[in-house]
């Protein structure tokens, strides 16, 4: 391992060259560039079977993926989405794009993902929807928000961008609410270099969402339907995506060995916490985040300076709140933990191709730096 080398928090993953290629070889042949392709077809396909739901549309990204699921529901302007301050802005962003109300609700310690129990308290006569995050591939408690929803008639949106691939008790996280979102980014475990998806469990959003992102264009019968915009998925995406596909689990398998490494190394440190899946969870492992409690002796920002020192590029994945933005700020708010967990969570480099040495030494690091060993 070369010291001098920057250990970034993440790189992308790469299929075969020759696989990616082959794919490539039928775009040429086919001319057909984009526009709900042979290979968006066939891409289309896989992830239905792969997530065992029929209502799967693709889009250039997992932003406009999340814009255009709240959009298809129509909501009247000005109502409230109960959603978390303690998460990428792209879910807020998403949110006020469509001229509805971000309202903050707070996190738990434990997994970081909205507080279920204080929902409740929230919800007015102009909330409309709840939209959590399952957030680092953590499920939110996806039972007991189902009830709060149906109990108020509220929709259920879920961002499940770093949820690929999770499933609790062998049923894939994206049937969960009455639909979810998928990010394909490169940065994410599993890519389409950009894209994304939208799964619905609340009748069909498939057709409606075609027309949405093909500019509002209804392709069947060529009239204009809505202002929608151009958020379609194109084929050399699809081929990527076609080609990491075969590799999903192995690239789930091999993260799970470098986070177990992780475990090991840093379980004798009392000033880490670092965090599991619940029961009946398989998790994806698509991020390592730790906390930097208060026995550590050292403030999370120290210690992000002190690794970059070494070369080591962490994250403070999420810092700032997504509620401390100049168009988010609400005067009052109970998100106590969503603060704490801002302050103090570092995102530890993980991806596939990086090495065990690579892990001793950010451990070594990160254990040098933390002195407070259990007993
Ligand atoms: C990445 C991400 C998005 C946006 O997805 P893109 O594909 O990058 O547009 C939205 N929400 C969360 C939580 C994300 O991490």
């Amino acid at each position: 391992m070369n010291k001098n080398e920057k250990i970034l928090v993440t790189r992308p993953v790469l299929p075969d060259f020759e696989v990616y290629s082959s794919y490539v070889k039928r775009i040429f042949d086919s001319k057909w560039l984009t526009n709900q392709g042979p290979l968006h077809q066939e891409f289309e396909g896989k992830l239905k079977e792969l997530i065992g739901n029929d209502d799967i549309t693709l889009f250039c990204n997992g932003h406009m993926a999340l814009e255009a699921m709240l959009k298809s529901y129509n909501f009247k302007k000005g109502s409230e989405v109960i959603t978390t301050p303690y998460t990428f802005i792209s879910t807020i962003n998403a949110i006020v794009n469509n001229g509805l109300k971000p309202v903050f609700c707070d996190i738990k310690l434990d997994d970081f993902t909205i507080d279920e129990t204080k929902i409740g308290s929230l919800i007015t006569d102009k909330t409309v929807a709840i939209m959590p995050v399952h957030v680092y591939g953590f499920p939110c408690n996806v039972e007991a928000i189902d009830k709060i929803a149906k109990k108020h008639n509220l929709k259920v949106f879920y961002d499940g961008a770093h949820a690929f691939g999770v499933t609790i008790n062998g049923k894939s996280i994206y049937n969960y609410g009455d639909a979810t979102m998928a990010s394909f980014h490169s940065t994410k475990l599993f890519h389409t270099i950009e894209g994304g998806m939208v799964v619905g469990n609340d009748g069909y959003l498939h057709d409606h969402l075609t027309i949405l992102k093909n500019f509002g264009i209804n392709e069947k019968t060529t009239l204009v339907e809505e202002s929608g915009f151009n958020a379609k998925m194109n084929e050399f995406a699809c081929a990527m995506g076609l080609s990491l596909l075969p590799e999903l689990d192995r690239i789930i398998e091999t993260r799970k060995e470098k986070v177990e490494l992780y475990y090991d190394l840093l379980e004798s440190n009392k000033g880490i916490d670092t965090f599991k899946p619940k029961e009946g969870v398989k998790w994806n492992y698509s991020y390592f985040p730790v906390i930097i409690n208060d026995e550590s002796g050292i403030t999370r920002d120290e210690l992000f300076e002190a690794l970059q020192e070494e070369n080591i590029f962490s994250r403070k994945y999420f810092y700032p709140l997504c509620s401390d933005n100049d168009y988010t700020k609400v005067k009052e708010k109970d998100i106590k933990n969503a603060r704490y967990a801002s302050e103090h969570v570092l995102s530890l480099p993980l991806y596939p191709d990086l090495e065990d040495e690579q892990i001793k030494y950010i451990c070594e690091t990160i254990n040098n730096k933390v002195k407070v060993l259990k007993k």
